[in-house]
């Protein structure tokens, strides 16, 4: 459908020009009229499908632009989110006086009430800063005669409910009430009425949940060589620009400490950064400055980053809605995407959950062997070189070299090997298991009767091996410590084996060591008492606990 059969003013048609639209999406071509008639609504398409402009483009025809007071509150889970929903507001309101503002926590709230003061009719925020400016005043809601809550069932859900309500208890007049998401669950539909009257159902609907735009597939690894699989992968798929998700903040840490260690331009967003840093990020990420976004799942809901090619799940999400909005960072506005899912012994159950969730097979693929690695790395070199080669006009400077390394001896066969050498990191084929197979019976062991309801269960101990614990020492590389330092420490403190201590992944700070689940508590007290190489040492359970 073209935009100029939907009754959309010539001020933002011609902006909706500019943005490079030519015809409306599906759930654009729906949702706009709907909106337009003024009806409640609860608009559901898949992730990338323009979501943002199908409620932005007929909200901003309800502005009075002469009245310089807030009209429209949007309300976005994220502040990231919230700032790119503003920019696209304001995108759409070149060419008219309408003004927008994000509204977010980590930045000052002086800035932004210097940006309220001047008049905006639009605000987009995340709910809390929103409620910090209606108490002090700085945001008057009695202009306001509609809400949009993008990621409405992220919105709904226990964690903002509560301050969702207390906005909508603020404002005195009847509103529209629009909901947007690619996930609704049926819990969340089934409160919907507590917040709308009638409202409009607009559900694009497919049978799976995921574009068939993203090409899915997952990879059974071994807990302690998922950052093996993960660098294996990168460098065989090598995209352009890929988005890492773990499910903590502090694999977070850990991966992107062993990524950039291994010369990969990455960096990371989680939720114990500080706000300003977070953005300058995600702007290195959107420029393509660095390639590698490593992330807890404040990224996984509603950014929208060109050309992010591939999506790895280094963890699988504890939630099935998680998976669809974070694989959908990719394979956006019809462009293809792919995504790759490390799933550990314990995570087996996760992935079939999602694969019933989504209602579509993801197939599941052998990890990539160090041949293949090697082989994609020697197709790029010599790429790369040919072009080198032909692109060289002034090699004078470097004949000279060659000759005088034959006047000793040494064949050009010779000195190109020796250079390839010097170059070219290839690894040794290993034949190493990283993966491995489930029997009936440990799929069943891993399966209902097993699980604990949700809430209860062990959340500190994830990402362990079965039957070990994960313990946190304070003590890393930096303390010029080495792995057998910290085995012979705890053998000897604590009186356990050697050998029965599990893997080890030792970093600058701190180190990760796990032990079977028996000796935990013995090892802690004892490792608690002792010093390793003359410094006080505490080790504790590893806190994986989830936040963003
Ligand atoms: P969603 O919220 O559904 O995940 P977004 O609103 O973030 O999707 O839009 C995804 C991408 O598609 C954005 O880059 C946006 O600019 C682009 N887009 C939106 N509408 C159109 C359209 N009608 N034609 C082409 N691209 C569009
Ligand atoms: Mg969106």
């Amino acid at each position: 459908m073209n935009f100029n059969e939907l009754n959309i003013s010539d001020n933002i048609l011609k902006a909706i020009t500019d943005m490079g639209f030519t015809e409306a999406t599906e759930i654009q071509g729906k949702a706009i009229p709907a909106i337009l008639s003024g009806s409640d609504i609860i608009g559901q398409s898949q992730t990338g499908t323009g979501k943002t402009a199908a409620f932005a483009i007929p909200i901003l025809e309800k502005v009075d632009p002469t009245i310089k007071k807030p009209q429209v509150l949007v309300l976005c889970p994220t502040r990231e989110l919230a700032v790119q929903v503003c920019n696209e507001f304001k995108k759409l309101t070149k060419y008219t006086s309408i003004k927008s503002a994000a509204v977010y926590g980590g930045e000052p709230i002086y800035r932004q009430i210097s940006v309220l003061k001047r008049g905006v009719q639009v605000i987009i925020g995340t709910p809390g800063r929103l409620m910090d400016h209606m108490n002090r005043k700085t945001i008057k809601l009695e202009h306001v005669n509609s809400i949009i809550l993008d990621e409405a069932d992220e919105m709904l859900n226990m964690g903002f409910r509560e301050d969702i309500e207390t906005i909508l208890n603020k404002i005195p007049n009847e509103i529209q009430t629009i909901l947007f998401s690619a996930t609704m669950p049926k819990s969340i539909l089934d409160i919907t009425h507590n917040y709308q009257s009638n409202p409009k159902l607009i559900k694009i609907t497919r049978k799976e949940l995921t574009t068939d735009t993203i090409d899915q597939r997952y990879y059974h690894v071994l807990e302690h060589h998922k950052l093996e699989v993960l660098k294996r992968l990168i460098n065989v798929y090598n995209p352009k620009l890929s988005l890492i998700f773990c499910n903590t903040k502090r694999r977070v840490d850990e991966v992107t400490e062993i990524l950039q260690e291994n010369g990969y331009a990455c960096d990371k967003i989680h939720g114990d950064m500080n706000q300003v840093v977070r953005l300058s990020v995600l702007n290195k990420f959107n420029k393509g400055v660095i390639s590698i976004l490593i992330a807890t799942d404040v990224a996984a809901r509603g950014l929208d980053i060109q050309n992010v090619e591939a999506v790895f799940n280094y963890d699988v999400p504890d939630n099935e809605e998680y998976y669809v909005h974070r694989i959908g960072r990719t394979g956006r506005a019809g462009k293809k995407g792919s995504s790759y899912t490390l799933v550990s012994k314990s995570e087996t159950r996760r992935i079939s959950n999602i694969i019933k969730y989504i209602k579509k097979d993801i197939p599941r693929k052998k990890i990539p062997s160090i041949n293949k690695v090697n082989a994609v790395k020697i197709d790029t070199y010599i790429e790369t070189l040919a072009n080198t080669i032909d692109e060289s006009a002034d090699i004078g400077k470097y004949e000279g070299i060659i000759s005088k390394l034959n006047d000793k001896g040494y064949s050009s066969d010779k000195i190109a090997i020796a250079l390839l050498m010097s170059n070219l990191e290839l690894q040794e084929e290993n034949n190493k298991n990283l993966s491995y197979e489930i029997t009936r019976r440990q799929s069943n062991f891993d399966g209902t009767r097993n699980r604990q309801p949700r809430g209860k269960r062990d959340n500190n101990n994830r990402g362990r091996e079965k039957g070990m614990a994960r313990l946190y020492l304070n003590i890393g590389k930096n303390h010029k410590v080495a792995v057998r330092d910290i085995v012979g420490a705890i053998a000897g403190e604590s009186n356990i084996k050697g050998s029965s201590i599990g893997s080890i992944d030792m970093y600058d700070k701190y180190t990760f060591v796990e032990v079977p689940d028996k000796y935990a508590n013995n090892v802690i007290d004892a490792m608690n008492k002792s010093r390793i190489k003359g410094k006080n040492v505490t080790m504790e359970v590893a806190n994986t606990k989830k936040r963003r």
